[in-house]
């Protein structure tokens, strides 16, 4: 069992491909536990969808990481992570989905998000913060770190089931096609950080990854005040 001392940041560290279960999880577990909740993906989305309203194209990474900093400009920053701007069908349609990925490739743009995390994380006692690069890059040193998974075809059928929208075919290969990109783009590729706990929930319900989960963070002492 780990002890945490009070000078560590208490971060749950939540990764994993899309349609994972990391959502609904962390939502859950920020309720339970009392704490901060950031899902990071959503700020890759949201330049993501200014890229595309503003035309500047996926490809141009110079004038991405430019737009980049001018919603950081007019955001002042950190409100760029939790902006209530942008309504959550936007930012999830299918050319987001697809643009997101060429987004999340450019290293300098993730640095700034990186940085924007952590700043957000700092201001608050205990946090959970789901994405991909979390317990590897953006917290490596999260006491508790999970990396969920499960089948393509399950994941993607939980998605479809959540947002009613696309054929069957068009959501797995979407699920697959953002797995391939996030696993073997050059900067924090998707990856287990090696002291992550995978759970698989091909086969579970969204209650016994909780029940896992909960047992891990009170284990290791999330709880404490
Ligand atoms: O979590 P979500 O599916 O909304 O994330 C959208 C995309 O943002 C991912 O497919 C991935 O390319 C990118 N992302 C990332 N690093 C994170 C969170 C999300 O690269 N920490």
């Amino acid at each position: 069992m780990h002890s945490l001392d009070r000078a560590t940041p208490v971060v749950v560290a939540v990764d994993g491909p899309a349609a994972a279960g990391k959502t609904t999880t962390c939502v859950a577990l920020a309720e339970r536990f009392k704490l901060g909740y950031l899902e990071s993906g959503r700020t890759y989305r949201l330049i993501a969808f200014e890229a595309l309203r503003r035309g500047v194209l996926t490809r141009d990474q110079e004038n991405l990481v430019s737009l980049c900093d001018e919603l950081l400009r007019e955001s002042r920053d950190q409100d760029l992570l939790t902006s209530d701007r942008y309504q959550s069908a936007d930012l999830r349609s299918p050319s987001v989905n697809v643009a997101v990925s060429d987004v999340a490739r450019i290293e300098d743009l993730r640095k700034r998000v990186t940085q924007l995390v952590r700043l957000w994380a700092e201001r608050q006692s205990r946090c959970i913060v789901e994405g991909r690069d979390i317990g590897t890059v953006v917290f490596p040193a999260a006491p508790i770190k999970f990396y969920l998974t499960a089948s393509p075809e399950v994941r993607a059928r939980r998605r479809l089931d959540q947002e009613h929208r696309g054929s069957y075919e068009d959501v797995l290969k979407d699920v697959i096609r953002r797995d391939e990109a996030d696993m073997s783009r050059s900067v924090s590729p998707l990856v287990p950080a090696d002291d992550a706990i995978t759970i698989d929930t091909t086969t579970l319900t969204i209650k016994e990854v909780l029940g896992r989960m909960s047992s891990v963070c009170e284990s290791r002492s999330v709880t404490f005040s």
